[in-house]
């Protein structure tokens, strides 16, 4: 019912409708110690490089895009990511780069250890056996630090080692301000 004088409009009906489709994506993201210093390197990047640095809360590497998906699939995703048995690893973050394409800065691995590869691998298997439609491009595991960057001469970066113990679902929704992002679930990697 509407409250006393407010004419009766329907929108103080309880609760927004839950959406029906999710936009989504498998990643890894980064405990407060490695966040802070891929936010170091991102301010470093943003001196020589300009553009929009990420928010902090926001930097990631993305291991499998999956875009809109419908909520009712979210048990089979889960289902894919528990068949994924990799082990933990460490990623050291050592080389920036740029695509000219998107205008986008991010810093890389010059050397991507075997287990991130498996970790791929075994989830867009997982992904892709269960009928989800994942890219076929090959993985260049990056965290994008810059967008609408100019770009330049490389700079040297302080190499940032991030311990990976874990992997995640992420919902993402854009808004005004830009990306915001929900970490859904979490997997354990083997130790
Ligand atoms: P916005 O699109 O609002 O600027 P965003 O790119 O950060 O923000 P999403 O588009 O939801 O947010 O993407 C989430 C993550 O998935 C990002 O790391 C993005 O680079 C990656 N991504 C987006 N589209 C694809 C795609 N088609 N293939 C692979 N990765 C993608
Ligand atoms: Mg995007």
């Amino acid at each position: 019912m509407a409250e006393p004088g407010l004419p009766e409009t329907g929108l103080t009906e309880p609760g927004p409708a839950e959406p029906d489709t999710l936009r989504l994506f498998f990643a890894l993201w980064p405990d407060d110690a490695t966040r802070d210093a891929l936010n170091r390197t991102g301010k470093w990047l943003h001196l020589h490089w300009g553009g929009r640095r990420m928010r902090a809360d926001t930097v990631h590497i993305t291991l499998a895009f999956l875009g809109s998906t419908p909520v009712e699939q979210l048990g089979s995703l889960v289902a894919c990511a528990d068949a994924v048995q990799t082990d933990a690893f460490e990623l050291i973050l050592d080389q920036a780069g740029y695509w000219r394409h998107n205008r986008i800065g991010w810093l890389g691995a010059s050397r991507t250890p075997p287990q991130h590869l498996e970790l791929v691998g075994a989830l867009n298997a997982a992904l892709q056996g269960a009928g989800f439609a994942v890219d076929a491009r090959p993985h260049v595991p990056h965290v994008t630090l810059l967008r609408n960057s100019a770009g330049g001469d490389v700079p040297e970066c302080t190499p940032v080692r991030w311990p990976i113990s874990d992997f995640v679902l992420v919902a993402s929704r854009t808004d005004p301000d830009g990306a915001h992002y929900e970490v859904i679930r979490r997997w354990s990697l083997k130790n």
